[in-house]
């Protein structure tokens, strides 16, 4: 029998965790976080939360429903790097004793973040590449397919049981001009269907309310080259923001920059941990291009070096794209911490859309309102999506055929369009597309 064990992400955008239940033995898929509990805690460092503390105030998964089977837990495998689906692992995953599975990039990340907590996971962390298996007990295999989305190494996992394949595809996207890496494996995912029983499809049902097809990241590439090479910006500063894990997006602005004639430079500490996993994970290396710097006392520092040396000659990438209070762009605009001045037509780029909660929307507005003080120019939504809309769910679930669908990634409200076109699709409510809610344990015969 399987049972599915919905327990983060089904009532919310963030904290992803799933359980899949197959007869004895339990796969767990991703360990998110959910930053806005975080944000909003008010009564202290959050750092100093036990992981306790951190599931009562929303912030990781609460996986108290696995307790009991704690020793049937055979893996927890890793989609991808993204906050919302591995943020939670280093509270979480040593309390289960089994492998942490994950493609590389996921698992470099993964150890900053453990570095940063200073938790250890020794000699459990196990990267495997998209296109390969691994054996997890006799009776469970999971897979890898290479599959697209707004960060590196991104993958569908399919485990094969018994039963038939569980698909996991949270999050994704159908890009077929990536800026880096493959297109997704059609190939294989139609294998799999011809040949084998599908069982159930997890979708990533973020934007399933968003009509047509997610544009390719290459669109957002001509929107950056429009933007940074059809404007004149000469005799001005550059400044651009994005998402730190969005590494097709930080190649974009470097090819940009460099056409630009101008020195490029990274500053901020997330921009700097995600890059450096992704020079390790062997898929860019932009240090031999651009200057990154991490730590906060050097980026005061470089900051001085480009006033003085003109600052018409840089590039500058920072962090800030949601308005959060400590980043780098939000500290040069509050003029706090940081001592830089803004000039009026300095170009300030946002390649990202903003974050849709009252706190991230409120940030930027303030962001925004300091930025115009200085009659800076200002680009928004130089961006395209990292997730699939309604009709890139139509297309895998033409190409799949699951017997069983369960939405993810948000309440029956940001479902709703998955759920609509699964009964387009002849599936029957709550009988072959299931409504999960936090804590439900949903039964697939
Ligand atoms: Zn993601
Ligand atoms: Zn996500």
């Amino acid at each position: 029998m399987i049972e599915v064990f919905a327990i983060g992400g089904y009532s919310e955008v963030g904290k992803n965790m799933t359980a899949i239940k197959v007869d004895d033995e339990i796969i767990i898929l991703d360990m998110g976080l959910y930053l806005p509990a975080v944000l909003k805690y008010e009564e202290g460092d959050p750092r100093e939360l036990t992981t306790k503390d951190l599931i009562k105030i929303g912030a990781i998964p609460d996986d108290e429903v696995l307790h009991k089977y704690k020793n049937q837990v055979k893996a927890i495998v890793l989609g991808h790097c993204h906050l919302d689906h591995i943020g939670a692992a280093p509270f979480l995953a040593r309390h289960y004793d089994c492998p942490v599975i994950g493609t590389r990039y996921t698992i470099e990340v993964l150890k900053k973040l453990l570095e940063e907590h200073e938790y250890k996971l020794e000699g459990r962390l196990k990267p495997i590449n998209s296109g390969t298996h691994l054996e997890i007990s006799e009776n469970l295999k999971i897979e890898f397919i290479n599959i697209t989305h707004s960060t590196p190494q991104t993958v569908l996992i399919a485990i094969h049981t018994k039963y038939g394949i569980i698909f996991y595809a949270n999050d994704f996207k159908l890009d077929n001009y990536p800026v880096i890496g493959a297109k997704p494996n059609y190939d294989r995912l139609k294998h799999l269907a011809e040949k084998e029983n599908v069982l159930l499809l997890i979708m990533d049902s973020l934007y399933s309310n968003s009509e047509g097809k997610t544009p390719s990241e290459k669109v957002a590439k001509e929107m950056l080259k429009d933007v940074l090479l059809g404007t004149k910006s000469e005799g001005n500063l550059i400044i651009i923001t994005t998402f730190s894990s969005h590494i097709a997006r930080l190649k974009s602005i470097i090819e940009f920059g460099k056409n630009l004639n101008r020195k490029i430079v990274f500053l901020g500490r997330s921009l700097f941990n995600y890059v450096k996993a992704a020079e390790a994970s062997g898929i860019v290396n932009f240090s031999k291009n651009v200057e990154i710097i991490g730590y906060r006392s050097l980026v005061k520092k470089k900051l001085r070096e480009i006033e003085k040396q003109g600052r018409s000659n840089y590039l500058i990438v920072c962090t800030g794209n949601q308005g959060e209070p400590d980043a780098i762009l939000t500290k040069i605009a509050n003029k706090k911490d940081i001592q830089f001045e803004l000039l009026p037509n300095d170009v300030i780029i946002f390649s990202c859309r903003t974050i849709p909660t009252e706190m991230t929307i409120k940030n930027r507005e303030n962001l925004e309102k300091r930025l115009k003080q200085f009659h800076a120019r200002i680009f928004k939504e130089v961006h395209v999506s990292g997730h699939a809309f309604h009709e890139d769910h139509r297309e895998i679930i033409n190409l799949l055929k699951p017997k069983h669908i369960l939405p993810i990634h948000g309440d029956h409200e940001i479902t709703k369009g998955l759920e609509i076109l699964a009964l387009e699709l002849g599936y029957k409510l709550n009988k072959t597309v299931h409504l999960g809610e936090d804590g439900k344990i949903i039964e697939i015969n």
